[in-house]
């Protein structure tokens, strides 16, 4: 079994365009370390709105000046070529070449990653330093790719537990010869499932998808319509080896018992963390899953500094689409830290339920050997009385831990203590043991 960081350096360099050759080498690979179903999908089959685009080979391409000298060539590095580029054979002015050949924006001596899945054109990938250096009237260019019908992949892990219900881990496999975004969100997703595998049965069951973006999301939702019902909840995993704190992004339904959970779940794990919004801090396949139709509550966990504009959305992580994505810029403690976090959620998930008072009235403490002395633990004599005063049978441990802004681990110590006394119990539905009363 390899380490996540050896699969990481296994896998990077490879060409994992969304249909490609290199994509399906990568997950046959990731199936040999663990037991995975691989849906299929062939080029042009209709995935709700969407269709399923062509295999894309790039076998040869390109940039040399007039005299014969290669300026640029694919076998460098596969990011020379914008991904789902048209095939182009030709000499150019340089104006025109210039109009097809990309930088990245911020990082003159990377190349950028540049994806033209649905508005086909011809083009080249560059650093800012080549670009500069291109003065001659006129250059010769050589893109030989192919457009074939193949077939769209997406492997599932799938973990069973007590309950068809499931909750969905999605992590995406594309994205040619680059590492954060989002191998290391594939490589967790491996390890979390494997993890889950070696303990005992789950409540719920677990499906990890691993997927080219978005086109892999949209083509497993349409093709499990069914599913769609028991999906209770789900966390996006993306860009979680690099030098960054962990960022926990709301779904679309930032009310659920999942948002809750893994929200109060994080507040106990690296004091750097933070939570956003929907939309606030990465923007990826967990959108399928929010979308109109599905309505899954999807998280998404990731390495973000806090974004300060609109524009850092876009621009993630210093090295983001670009050649610096490279294995030197995420590490194996930073991945592990990344999976014990997401352990840590999936188990509070699988513990959180509605908190059922069998008292009535505040309890008497020191008759049941509970109390906590507020002069040598005044936090703790606060939480005890605050929890067991909200446990109505109408809240979940993660609601209490979100109204009192602690830990869902602090409330579930707290909880577990007094139901050792018999003075609580637990229900997967709400079970009110407030009286009801005519409204006045
Ligand atoms: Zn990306």
């Amino acid at each position: 079994m390899s380490t996540m960081m050896e699969l990481v350096e296994e896998l990077w360099f490879l060409k994992r365009d969304i249909v490609s050759d290199d994509f399906d080498k990568a997950l046959h690979r990731l199936s040999e370390e663990i037991p995975m179903t691989i849906h299929e999908y062939p080029t042009g089959s209709q995935a709700w709105t969407w269709k399923v685009p062509e295999k894309w080979t790039c076998h040869e391409a390109y940039l040399e000046s007039m005299d014969g000298e290669r300026l640029i060539d694919y076998t460098d590095h596969p990011l020379h070529v914008v991904s789902y580029s048209l095939p182009f054979e030709g000499e150019v002015t340089r104006e025109e070449l210039l109009g097809h050949l990309h930088v990245h924006p911020h990082i003159h001596n990377a190349i950028p990653f540049v994806f033209k899945y649905y508005q086909r054109d011809w083009g080249l990938c560059a650093s800012q330093e080549l670009r500069d250096s291109l003065i001659d009237e006129k250059y010769r260019v050589v893109i030989r790719t192919s457009f074939d019908p193949g077939i769209l992949k997406v492997g599932e892990v799938i973990i069973p537990g007590k309950s068809d219900e499931c909750f969905m881990l999605v992590a995406h496999l594309c994205h040619p010869a680059m590492v954060n975004d989002d191998l290391t969100g594939v490589v967790v997703g491996v390890d979390v499932a494997r993890k889950i595998f070696e303990g005992p049965k789950p409540e719920y069951t677990y499906r990890l998808l691993i997927l080219p973006e978005t086109i892999g999301s949209v083509a497993y939702l349409s093709d499990h319509e069914d599913l769609i019902p028991k999906m209770v909840g789900g966390l996006f995993l993306e860009m979680l080896g690099n030098h960054a704190p962990l960022a926990l992004q709301q779904s679309m339904q930032p009310e659920s018992q999942v948002d809750k959970t893994l929200i109060a779940v994080l507040r106990g794990c690296d004091p750097k963390s933070y939570v956003g919004p929907y939309r606030t801090i990465i923007c990826n396949d967990e959108r399928q899953f929010n979308a109109p139709g599905v309505r899954v509550p999807m998280l998404s966990l990731s390495r973000v500094e806090k974004p300060e504009s609109i524009e850092s959305l876009y621009q993630p992580y210093p090295e983001y689409h670009s050649s610096c994505d490279i294995p030197a810029i995420v590490n194996q403690e930073r991945l592990e830290a990344a999976r014990d976090t997401v352990i840590e959620m999936l188990h509070a998930f699988e513990k959180n339920r509605y908190v059922v008072n069998k008292f009535k009235g505040e309890v008497f403490a020191s008759g049941f050997g509970i109390w906590i002395d507020y002069k040598e633990n005044p936090e703790g004599h606060r939480n005890l009385f605050q929890i067991m005063e909200r446990c109505d049978g109408e809240r979940t441990v993660a609601d209490i831990a979100i109204e009192l802004r602690i830990t869902f681990q602090t409330v579930w110590d707290i909880l577990s203590t007094i139901a050792k006394k018999d003075l609580v119990t637990y229900s997967s539905t709400p079970k009110s043991t407030t009286p009801r009363r005519e409204q006045v």
